[in-house]
């Protein structure tokens, strides 16, 4: 039975038919039982002991006893004989018929009949006995006689059958209408059960933009606004749960940590661009945990992990070092999975690396010349007034010369750092670009000339201004111009040209020197970073030169630049922005 309307008109026509079953089988029992206690009745109203009297009386008078007694009980209008209905007969001892109302000649032995055949007045009928019918033994002088009365019940049967068909027809006309009664009972019920259905179709799908109309104040009614509260509810928390998963989905989105999530079968569930980037592979979900952290981990036991737990591990992948922390999401093995978190720690390594080789490279630089300090001032400790004072004095001079190496390098040092920890102080003036040139070059012209150097400068006149921190500016040239003057072997060519780009002034300091291999020019800003260590140490070099020189240009917004062939020479370019 699919439809509420079917249930609905199936209970109302069962519903009618067990009502007109009870009510017809009462109404039938009653007529019957009313019929036949009526009868009895009757009988006894006309069977008075008189009566009888007269009955015996009137069979002894003569030969035609039977007659006599057949016409006498006729004549009696409230026995109601009417032949076709109800008869009567008498009867001798043993029941044959002497005479009858209906000219029948015998009758059926009935139970009532065997009680008058036996002397006893027989009054007794059944509902369900197709007659009714009443036995009285009379006794006379001429004979013992009975008299039968039998009623074919057809009155009542009739009765019956008119109950019935009333009963049938109202049975028909109440099913009528109880049908029309269900069906609009049915749509009473079914249109907002409808809606509801609507409704939670539309919710199942995802819309919770319309709300349901409560049409009223029954249990539908209620149900109905629960359901728009409960869509209400489900719509607040959909919305919440929305929002979380953009939150963590876009956290997800850029978090420079990768994260990638293994499934409980071991796949690939999710990833971030961040890990695609640090391993330097496309992800998908056929990928196996094995294959991409097979090395770092087993996937199985870090599925049977206790959620608190993880396990760290390092990964080097394309060059990039890896720090992995992985961990079970979930303690449910169904719907569980391992979620492996990479932290980036190359760029952290490499400052751990340079912060190693600068802390030795320090002790290194300081070492040596204390080393030659001590060495020599112990010499003139321990030989006293024995040494000749020309090597007294030599010793002094390296002595003193390695002190002023020492405060160089303390001195650059200071420079750098104040430079990392931002606390180096510009002083910015506005000034020519050319007169700072002008001024470096008159100062290490003499130099370059004491080594032979053929020095040469070419500035244009339209060289602009710069603004800037003359003193540094003037540093930075000096260094370059006096590396120059350094790393070329006496005789050399050191060119000093300058020009004006767009928006900017530049500087260039071209020499043929010794020149710089290739596979070192990436290095020379490192700090400490020297080709040729013997060399630059004999000069007078720290190492730290272009570091600084490339610290103060960038400060300045400037750039500085080395090309080189190796043993033909080595242009260096800086460039500054011009002032506007
Ligand atoms: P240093 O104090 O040793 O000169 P710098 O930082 O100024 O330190 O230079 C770093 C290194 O770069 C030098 O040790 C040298 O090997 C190389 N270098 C710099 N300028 C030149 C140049 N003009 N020709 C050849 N090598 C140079």
């Amino acid at each position: 039975m699919r439809s509420l309307r079917m249930k609905l008109i199936l209970i109302m026509v069962l519903l009618i038919l067990a009502l007109m079953t009870v009510v017809g089988t009462f109404l039938i029992n009653g007529v019957g039982n009313f019929y036949i206690h009526e009868f009895y009745v009757q009988m006894e109203n006309t069977f008075t002991q008189d009566f009888i009297l007269q009955l015996q009386a009137t069979a002894s008078q003569g030969e035609d006893g039977p007659e006599r007694l057949r016409e006498l009980l006729m004549s009696q209008s409230n026995l109601g004989i009417d032949i076709t209905n109800r008869n009567v007969y008498v009867l001798d001892q043993e029941a044959n018929v002497l005479d009858s109302s209906n000219q029948k000649d015998t009758v059926g032995i009935t139970s009532n009949l065997l009680s008058a055949m036996n002397g006893v007045v027989g009054q007794d009928s059944s509902i369900n006995a197709a007659y009714m019918d009443l036995a009285i033994p009379i006794s006379s002088e001429k004979g013992n006689y009975i008299v039968y009365i039998l009623d074919n019940k057809y009155t009542v049967n009739a009765l019956i059958a008119n109950v019935l068909s009333i009963i049938f027809r109202s049975l028909a006309l109440g099913l009528a209408i109880c049908v029309v009664l269900s069906i609009l009972l049915a749509q009473i019920l079914i249109t907002p059960i409808r809606a509801l259905t609507a409704g939670t179709r539309q919710v199942a799908a995802g819309d919770f933009s319309q709300k349901l109309e409560v049409t009223s104040r029954d249990e539908i009614g209620t149900l109905t606004r629960n359901f728009n509260n409960m869509a209400q509810v489900l719509q607040n928390t959909l919305s919440q749960v929305e929002n979380e998963r953009n939150k963590l989905s876009t956290l997800f989105l850029h978090m420079t940590d990768g994260v990638v999530a293994f499934g409980v079968t071991g796949f690939v569930i999710h990833y971030n661009p961040a890990a695609t980037r640090m391993l330097s592979r496309a992800l998908d979900p056929t990928m196996h945990f094995s294959e991409i952290f097979g090395q770092e981990g087993n996937f199985e036991e870090l599925l049977a992990m206790d959620r608190s737990q993880y396990v760290e591990a390092r990964k080097t992948a394309s060059g990039c070092q890896l720090d992995l922390f992985m961990a079970p999401f979930s303690s449910e093995h169904t719907y569980g999975g391992v979620l492996v978190v990479m932290h980036d720690v190359t760029e952290q390594e490499k400052n751990e690396q340079t912060r190693r080789e600068f802390v030795a490279n320090v002790s290194h630089e300081l070492r040596t010349p204390l080393t030659n300090i001590k060495s020599y001032a112990e010499t003139i400790a321990s030989s006293g007034e024995e040494l000749p004072p020309q090597l007294r004095a030599n010793f002094m001079e390296v002595i003193i010369n390695e002190t002023d190496r020492m405060t160089r390098i303390v001195q650059d040092l200071l420079t750098l750092s104040k430079f990392d920890s931002g606390k180096l102080e510009m002083n910015l003036t506005r000034f020519p670009f050319a007169t700072a040139v002008e001024h470096v070059y008159a100062a290490v012209s003499l130099d370059a000339q004491n080594h032979g150097h053929h020095l040469t400068r070419q500035l244009p006149p339209s060289l602009p201004e710069i603004e800037a921190d003359r003193e540094r500016i003037e540093q930075v040239i000096m260094n370059i111009v006096s590396n120059a003057i350094k790393y070329t072997p006496d005789g050399g060519e050191i060119s000093i040209t300058a020009g004006t780009g767009k928006g900017t002034v530049w500087l260039q300091v071209a020499d043929n020197g010794i020149g710089i291999p290739e596979k070192d020019l990436p290095r020379l800003f490192e700090r400490f970073y020297r080709v040729d260590k013997a060399r630059s140490r004999e000069s007078g070099g720290t190492g730290l030169g272009l570091s600084i020189a490339k610290e103060i240009l960038n400060q300045h917004g400037g750039d500085i630049v080395i090309t080189s062939q190796y043993k033909e020479g080595t242009t260096v370019t800086i460039t500054l922005p011009a002032a506007l």
